[in-house]
This record gives C-alpha cells, sequence and structure tokens, in this order.
C-alpha cells in the first residue's frame, strides 16, 4: 500500500480510538470504512509502534468468541507543550496523549528578549523533554504575534521577534518536529479538541499581552490570506481613546489586553466599585469589537481565555450585553459568551492539539 494511504488510514484508525471508549477490531472497521483485513493489519502496527494496546474482551453476546478491545496507550507518546502568551513567564508542561498533564515547568523571563528569548524558550523545551523517559511525539508552542503555516514568528513585539523560524531552531535544537501557532488559534485548537464546546461556529478571544481571536467556521479553524485572521487587537473601538502604537486612537488592545487592565485595576485600587466599573468598561469594549465578527460568522459561542481575576462574571456579561445590543436578534439572542473551559491550561492543549494533527493526524 502506497505510503500515503497508510498514513491516512491510520489516522482515521487513531482518530476513532481518541476519546473514545475502547473499540474491537470490528468497530474500527466499520467506523473508519476499511476492510476488515485493513484495519486488522493496521492494529497490528499500531500495537507494534506502542500506540495502542489491548484491554480486555468485551463481554459476550450470543455465541460468538468475545471481541479484544483496543485503546489508544495514554502514555505510548508524550508531547512537550509551551504557552508563551504570558508577559512575566514561559509556560510548558508534558501532556500524554490522554490530555493529562504529567509535569509542568515554568521560567520567569525576567525581561529576556530576542535570541535571549529563543534560548529562554529552547531550555524550557528542554528541560521538559528531560522530565520524561517516554518516547517524545513532538513540541508544540502557542506564540503571541503573527506565526506563519511555517512556524516561523513574523512579529511578536513583546518578545521582540521579527521573521524569527523558531520551529526550525528549536527542531535543531531537541531533534524534535516543532510545530508553533499563534496563542489565540492554540487557545482555539484547546478549546475543541480537549473543551466542553460542541459548537461548529465560534470564535475564541484570547487575553494577553495583545488581544486575539481564533475562528471556527463550519468546524475549521480559519487562518486567512497571511495567517492574520482573528488579528481583531487595532480594530478602534473609541475614537477619542488613548494613542495606540499603531497610530490609531482607541484600539481594544488598550481596552482589554492584560497589561492594560491590570494597571487600571491598580488605580482603582481598594475601591471595589471602581474595580469593576473598569472591568465591565473592558468587557463593553471587547463586546463591541465582536459584535461584527460574531454577526459576519453566525457564531454560536464567544470563549473568552484569560486571567481570571479579569475574565469574571461582570465581564463577561459586559462582552454579552454588548453584543446583543448590537447586532440583530436571530444572531445576538443565541450566542453564549463564556470563559474558556480549559482554564488558564487552554493554550498548553492548544498546542497538544496541534502536535496530535500534524504527527498523528487526529484532530
Ligand atoms: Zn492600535
Amino acid at each position: 500500500m502506497p505510503e500515503d494511504a497508510r498514513r491516512h488510514n491510520r489516522s482515521l484508525a487513531l482518530q476513532a480510538l481518541f476519546g473514545s471508549d475502547p473499540l474491537s477490531r470490528a468497530d474500527l472497521a466499520r467506523s473508519t470504512h476499511l476492510t476488515p483485513t485493513t484495519a486488522s493489519d493496521l492494529v497490528s502496527g499500531l500495537l507494534d509502534d506502542g500506540l495502542v494496546e489491548e484491554v480486555g474482551r468485551r463481554p459476550g453476546r450470543g455465541a460468538g468468541k468475545p471481541a479484544t478491545l483496543l485503546r489508544i496507550v495514554p502514555d505510548g507518546r508524550h508531547l512537550v507543550c509551551l504557552d508563551l502568551s504570558d508577559e512575566e513567564a514561559v509556560v510548558g508542561a508534558v501532556i500524554n496523549l490522554a490530555g493529562a498533564v504529567v509535569t509542568r515547568r515554568t521560567l520567569k523571563r525576567n525581561g529576556r528578549a530576542g535570541d535571549d528569548a529563543v534560548d529562554l524558550v529552547a531550555e524550557l523545551a528542554e528541560s521538559l523533554a528531560a522530565d520524561t523517559d517516554r518516547p517524545l511525539l513532538g513540541v508544540g508552542i502557542g506564540s503571541p504575534g503573527l506565526v506563519d503555516g511555517h512556524g516561523v514568528v513574523v512579529a511578536a513585539w513583546s518578545y521582540q521577534w521579527a521573521r524569527v523560524p523558531l520551529a526550525e531552531i528549536l527542531s535543531a535544537r531537541l531533534d524534535l518536529p516543532v510545530h508553533v501557532v499563534n496563542d489565540a488559534n492554540a487557545a482555539t485548537l484547546g478549546e475543541f479538541t480537549f473543551g466542553h464546546t460542541t459548537a461548529q461556529n465560534f470564535v475564541v478571544v484570547k487575553l494577553g499581552q495583545g488581544v486575539g481571536a481564533g475562528l471556527v467556521i463550519d468546524g475549521r479553524l480559519v487562518s486567512g490570506e497571511r495567517a492574520a485572521a482573528g488579528e481583531i487587537g487595532h480594530v478602534v473601538v473609541d475614537e477619542r481613546g488613548e494613542l495606540c502604537t499603531c497610530g490609531n486612537r482607541g484600539c481594544v488592545e488598550l481596552a482589554v489586553a492584560v497589561p492594560f487592565v491590570r494597571q487600571r485595576i491598580a488605580a482603582a485600587g481598594a475601591d471595589e466599585a471602581a474595580r469593576r466599573r473598569v472591568l465591565a468598561g473592558a468587557g463593553r469594549r471587547l463586546g463591541l469589537a465582536l459584535a461584527t465578527v460574531v454577526s459576519a460568522i453566525d457564531s454560536q459561542e464567544v470563549v473568552v481565555s484569560g486571567p481570571p481575576d479579569i475574565v469574571d462574571e461582570r465581564f463577561l456579561a459586559a462582552v454579552l450585553g454588548t453584543i446583543r445590543r448590537r447586532t440583530i436578534a436571530l444572531i445576538g439572542e443565541h450566542v453564549d459568551v463564556r470563559a474558556s473551559s480549559l482554564g488558564t491550561d487552554d493554550v498548553l492543549f492548544g498546542a497538544a492539539s496541534l502536535v496530535l494533527s500534524q504527527e498523528l493526524g487526529i484532530a
């Protein structure tokens, strides 16, 4: 069988087993539309590779021989996953094939930028790789800024990176496949693969050092012409607002990016009412930027990814209220706004999802 077809069939089998109860070889053949012989051959290969294991037999039904059940070996491979969206630290975890966190590590940034920050990221990946004795499937990274389809960070101002081939550099240092995606898109992949959403059309907004969104349309993450889909950070939501680094006034990034909101919360001090006004105001401005996005794709859900000191009930209610006031009822009344079901781990799980899809064809 040609190698491409083999890889494709292998992905179908792994996809069927991923997140499923154990399946028999006959179940696999049925759900993948492969012949029983092909399915059985594939299973032999997956057993040899240590990706799949037999887990007993299905209780007998009728006179036939009980079928042997198969599942993905949770620790058959480990994944090194990194989240670069925090301004203070680079955050990482080893995640297994069942989506469980095996170990975590965090390294303080201490202002490191440029090549020095690339070294910091490599040190984190290397130390995580050394934490496990299981075979590594690869490294996944969620980075702020614009990231192209080849793992080149085209621009990430907070790290002072411009056209940094992060995937290539790390792959050479670790001798592993490395995949990089924008942090908002990572949060979206995490929600899609490991989160609670069942929606096929939704938006994930990532509040980090900047603001970005991941858009899922008909069950697919949209990347856009220049891999910049969802770059909503410099949409103007207040024409008389503060001057932004981009030259305009009142960009949504100034209203809701984590460092700016935290500055305003700090300025409110112990005044609880003032703190709530800060969060409600930030939520309203985010809602203004999202009303058009939600209308354009008829989104069922808006998932907000960000730290819990900002993304609270009041903030989410302000986002939802503004979207509803600024859209037609058909759309606005059916949209739900909620925090990420993966909490602050959404970028890490998105990085895991990226490695699973690129290396095993599991989406
Ligand atoms: Zn701007």
